[in-house]
């Protein structure tokens, strides 16, 4: 196989991204895999590799800049000079989610009065600083070389927030927001920025918000289903057709969208 591009993926050996980076590499893109790590990032590689495809693997911190110039350092020594960028790290913590969906006057602490300043600004930070610093950072090399895209992921909390997740909310908006920003700012320089807004995938960060220990669905895993008209939730691999239609070169024309893929989630009003 030619391989010509390079992609940037932070968070790439996490649950939904570590598909995106086996898919890229076998469409022929040389893959750098951004993560926190490094046991975690080399098994992610060796599979690449052992499967005929290009990949190297860096430990880094999205909220670090230091980190971030040095694996940008190390990606341009054996790669090249980045693409693509998927600006994949991203997440909610328990510190900034409320205990309860709707406010309990006799119990303040677990709702909104619970939540604690660190867990809000990391939960903040991680989302919408993650993708900020990563796009700076590699974005540079695609006005270097004439061009690039950009690929961000919002969520269906970007649209209306979900309960609890206060911060991963308004993070999340603002990862929307940024999508069209950066795509306005960037387009003449050929960089189109688009956006994913995945649904409900079953993943570490959201299995015990949605499942309990025996499998079966919580409370809120039900309410979910309840409002997703295809009554099920997402598979990794679902999310893979908007990123190659993004990545195409027949989608020159598109860029600062924000995509759903969500079983109908975003479209449902519940009635
Ligand atoms: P995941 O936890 O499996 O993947 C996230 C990855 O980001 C992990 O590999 C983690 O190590 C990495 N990461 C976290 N903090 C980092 C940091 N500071 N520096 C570098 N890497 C860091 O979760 P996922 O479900 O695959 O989520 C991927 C993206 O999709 C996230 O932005 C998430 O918010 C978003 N998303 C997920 C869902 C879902 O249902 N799973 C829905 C909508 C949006």
């Amino acid at each position: 196989m030619n391989h010509k591009k390079v992609a940037v993926i932070t968070g790439g050996s996490g649950v939904l991204c570590s598909v995106m980076a086996l898919h890229m590499a076998k469409n022929g893109y040389k893959v750098a895999i951004l993560g926190r790590r490094q046991s975690v990032i080399d098994a992610l590689v060796d599979q690449i590799v052992g499967e005929g495809g290009v990949a190297i693997g860096v430990a880094t911190d999205v909220l670090r800049q230091d980190l971030l110039e040095e694996a940008h350092k190390q990606v341009n020594e054996k790669l090249g000079p980045c693409d693509v960028l998927i600006n994949g790290a991203g997440g909610n913590h328990m510190d900034a989610t409320t205990k309860e969906p709707l406010l309990i006057p006799e119990e303040l602490e677990k709702g909104f009065f619970g939540l604690r300043l660190d867990g809000v600004r990391s939960v903040f930070d991680l989302n919408f600083l993650g993708t900020f610093l990563p796009s700076q950072v590699f974005g540079k090399d695609m006005v270097t070389t004439g061009g690039g895209n950009i690929i961000n992921i919002s969520s269906m909390s970007a649209y209306s927030p979900l309960t609890k997740v206060m911060a991963y909310s308004a993070a999340k908006a603002a990862v929307s927001n940024l999508t069209e920003w950066m795509a306005v700012h960037f387009a003449a320089a050929g960089i189109r920025v688009n956006a994913m807004a995945p649904g409900f995938f079953l993943t570490n960060q959201n299995r015990s918000l949605l499942t309990t220990e025996d499998g079966s669905l919580t409370q809120r895993g039900n309410t979910i289903i309840g409002k997703t008209p295809m009554k099920r939730f997402g598979k990794p691999e679902e999310l893979l057709s908007t990123l190659d239609w993004m990545l195409d070169e027949r989608s020159s024309f598109i860029t600062g969208t924000v995509i759903p893929i969500d079983g109908g989630f975003n479209a449902f009003s519940g009635v």
